[in-house]
């Protein structure tokens, strides 16, 4: 028995008319609709019209008739929006009318309609049948965009994601080119800083050493025996013990560079040796000049023992003077920073020898200026025999100016003498202005225009690189270089304080600062003290 179906214009095609008799006698025959689909896609027929057939035959699924009529009336209402819609969306795009595609959209918008009524209304099917939907030989297409359409609120949530991580990832991108523009124009406005090479050896044959021979391993040398107040080792080095004193015990913690304590192993043994320059006025080294420079040195040798400021001098004849005695801390490093590849340094006074060349730094173009010959040779001799006496690496042997730091402003070189020219060859010792500091890779301390002018705009290779190297450890790490530079002062400070606190009293004899401060007038001063 046919069913009236009240307001729906029946469908023009008459080639396959679906079963209008009542559902009670329809067999869920799901292959019709597909069947009626090739037919008339072969006839050319309108999709439009061939998909209200398709709704026609599953209305017949509900038995009664009033929810048959709202299943019809929703479906055609639905395929007739989007239709509408399709239409609408692809207005600018007509030819695709002509085309399979816009069937194909037809299609799958029309099936994704009857799906979804099917399962809207599926409590007012008979029960047999309420997994209908799940039945309908839908095509491919049609079941691909129900489920593109379903989870479209996924869909547009991992969009959002996706456009967000884009944006992020552009936004980095931007800030990273803009750090680098800034620092780039920062650099630019800077004067040029010139890359200074290691000092070079006045040309004596009896002090210039074979580049493969370096860095130099001393072979055994010994001490032969004293002679009133001077000592006389077995590579012919003679020590002055006349202006010999104490200060106190060396004792410090080793920190290893694996751990991030603070110091876990208390020592008192030598580690390195570290050079330095007074500072004080010079005299032309000429022969007519004998007497002024000898009672210059006299008085600098008063003054750095009075100070304890150093454990060895070498005055301008290459005389090598003990001051404070080499078990003994002098106090000649203040902050200071150095490493090796087992331990991080700091306040090297409590384990590094000082070894102070009568000279002025300051103004000196080149070695010439700084060192005469008597001085390398001495400080050849000096250094063999301290690096065989405690077993001294290479490594461990640097410079005041690679080593001092400021630590209230975090910066490097606080005090410059031989930031540039030692003669680290003559010496038997490898370059360390190639190292890259400690102080600025492990600890973060660098450099601002005060520091560069100080030093003439005049930076070492390994300073350079370092700037580098921090940067590129803090962007690791996902911190900027400031926040990783406060962190990294702040453990620099523990590790001071806790070597310091080894001494009894900040005496001012024990206080580096103080004792690093320049003498009255006319006094010898280390560069960068003020
Ligand atoms: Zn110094």
């Amino acid at each position: 028995m046919k069913t009236e179906i009240i307001g729906i214009q029946s469908p023009p095609a008459r080639n396959s008319r679906p079963n209008y008799g009542r559902a009670s006698n329809v067999r869920v025959n799901n292959g019709r609709a597909n069947n009626d689909r090739a037919t008339a896609k072969k006839k050319g027929a309108d999709p439009a019209q061939l998909y209200s057939k398709a709704v026609e035959h599953y209305a017949m699924y509900f038995d009664r008739p009033e929810a048959r009529l709202r299943f019809l009336n929703n479906t055609r209402t639905k395929q007739v929006e989007r239709q509408a819609h399709l239409q609408h969306s692809l207005r600018r795009f007509r030819f695709i009318k002509n085309t399979r595609l816009y069937a194909w959209l037809l299609e799958a918008r029309c099936y994704s309609a009857i799906i979804e009524e099917l399962r809207a209304m599926a409590p007012s099917l008979p029960k047999n049948r309420r997994n209908l939907a799940q039945q309908i030989q839908a095509p491919f297409s049609a079941r691909l965009f129900f489920l593109i359409h379903q989870s479209r609120h996924a869909f547009y949530g991992a969009t959002v994601i996706v456009a967000g991580l884009m944006l992020f990832g552009l936004y980095s991108l931007v800030s990273w080119s803009a750090s680098r523009i800034s620092d780039l124009v920062a650099r630019n406005k800077r004067a040029p800083i010139f890359v200074v090479p290691a000092g070079t050896t006045p040309s004596d044959p009896a002090t210039t050493i074979p580049t493969k021979y370096l860095p130099y391993k001393p072979e055994t040398i010994w001490k032969v025996g004293t002679e009133g107040e001077y000592e006389k080792w077995s590579n012919g080095c003679r020590i002055s013990t006349k202006y010999e004193t104490d200060n106190h015990p060396r004792g410090y913690y080793t920190i290893p560079r694996d751990s991030d304590t603070a110091g876990n192993q208390f020592s008192d043994k030598i580690v390195g040796i570290v050079y330095h320059t007074p500072e004080s006025g010079m005299l032309s080294f000429t022969p007519d000049n004998n007497e002024a420079i000898q009672k210059k040195s006299r008085l600098l040798l008063e003054y750095v023992r009075d100070h304890k400021s150093y454990n060895y001098m070498i005055d301008r004849y290459g005389e090598i003077y003990r001051i404070v005695r080499d078990e003994h801390a002098a106090d000649h490093a203040g902050h200071s920073i150095w490493a090796d590849a087992k331990n991080f340094y700091v306040s090297l006074n409590e384990s590094f020898l000082g070894v102070c060349f009568e000279s002025r730094f300051e103004g000196a173009e080149s070695l010439d200026e700084i060192l005469t010959p008597a001085q390398i040779n001495s400080g050849r001799l000096l250094t063999d025999v301290l690096r065989t006496e405690y077993t001294i690496d290479d490594a461990d042997c640097t410079t005041h100016g690679l080593v001092a730091v400021d630590n209230e402003k975090m910066l490097i070189a606080r005090h410059h003498d031989w930031v540039r020219n030692f003669p680290f060859e003559a010496m038997g010792l490898s370059d360390k202005y190639k190292i890259q500091p400690p102080s600025m890779i492990d600890y973060g301390f660098t450099y601002n225009e005060d520091v560069l002018a100080k030093l003439g705009n005049k930076l070492w290779e390994g300073a350079l690189a370092a700037e580098v190297e921090f940067n590129s450890r803090a962007e690791k790490a996902r911190v900027s270089p400031d926040i990783l530079r406060q962190k990294l002062r702040e453990r620099y400070n523990s590790q001071c304080a806790k070597t310091r606190a080894l001494r009894a009293g900040p005496g001012e004899a024990n206080n580096p600062q103080l004792a690093e401060k320049p003498v009255g007038a006319g006094g010898p001063t280390e560069s960068g003290n003020n």
